[in-house]
C-alpha cells in the first residue's frame, strides 16, 4: 500500500484552508450506502430529480455505487457547520455552492498529487446550487457539457450515502430532526467527500 500520509496531510490542510469545519479520513469500505436514501429523491419527489446530470436517475444506483467504491482505499469526508437559519433559507444555495467547490478543489488537488482517480462528491443538487436560473442542465442537453465542470459534483445522497451513519463514523453530532423554529446560533451541517485510491 502506498504511503498516503504524504498525500493526506496536505489535503487535510488544504481542506481547512478552504474553510471546512472538520475533515476525517475513513476506510472507503466503511462509507455507508442505503437504498432508502436514494429513494428519498423520488418519494417525495425532489424538485431536482431528473433535472441535472449529477442527480438521480443520471447517477449510479446505490448497488452500482457500492461496487464502484471497491476501487478506492480511502474517503476524505468534510463538513461545513452552518446555522440552521441559513440552512432553512435561500442562502443554503450559497453554502451548497461552496460545498461543491470544496469537493471539486480537493479532488483536483488529489489528482495533481498523483491520485489519478480521486473523485469528489457533495451533498445537494448542483442544479439548485449553480444552474437554478438556467432552464436546463447543459450536461443533459445536446451540448452534453457541464457549465461548471471545475465546481459542480455529483450528489452523495442520490447514490444512497447514509449521512447519519457517516456522521457517527466521523465523530460528528448530527440531529436528523429539522427544527421548525431553530434556536438562535444552533447549527446543522452540510458534507461532502473525496474518494481516494
Ligand atoms: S450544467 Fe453542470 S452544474 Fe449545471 S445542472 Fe448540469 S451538471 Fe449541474
Amino acid at each position: 500500500m502506498e504511503d498516503y500520509s504524504v498525500l493526506i496531510d496536505p489535503l487535510i490542510s488544504r481542506a481547512f484552508t478552504l474553510g471546512v469545519s472538520d475533515v476525517k479520513l475513513l476506510d472507503a469500505s466503511l462509507l455507508p450506502i442505503d437504498e432508502k436514501f436514494a429513494d428519498f429523491c423520488k418519494e417525495p419527489l425532489c424538485p431536482s430529480h431528473g433535472r441535472s446530470k449529477s442527480c438521480p436517475p443520471h447517477v449510479m444506483e446505490p448497488s452500482e455505487f457500492r461496487k464502484y467504491l471497491q476501487g478506492f482505499l480511502w474517503v476524505l469526508v468534510f463538513k461545513f457547520d452552518v446555522p440552521w437559519e441559513v440552512l432553512l433559507s435561500d442562502d443554503r444555495r450559497d453554502v451548497s455552492r461552496v460545498l461543491h467547490e470544496t469537493a471539486a478543489t480537493l479532488e483536483m488537488a488529489a489528482i495533481e498529487s498523483g491520485v489519478k482517480k480521486a473523485k469528489g462528491f457533495a451533498g445537494g443538487s448542483c442544479k439548485e446550487a449553480f444552474c437554478k436560473d438556467y432552464g436546463q442542465c447543459q450536461a443533459l442537453s445536446s451540448e452534453q457539457v457541464c457549465r461548471f465542470p471545475d465546481a459542480a459534483r455529483q450528489s452523495m445522497s442520490g447514490m444512497g450515502v447514509d449521512f447519519k451513519t457517516l456522521s457517527t463514523l466521523a465523530g460528528w453530532q448530527m440531529d436528523t430532526r429539522i427544527p421548525k423554529d431553530p434556536i438562535p446560533d444552533s447549527t446543522g451541517f452540510m458534507a461532502g467527500c473525496v474518494l481516494l485510491g
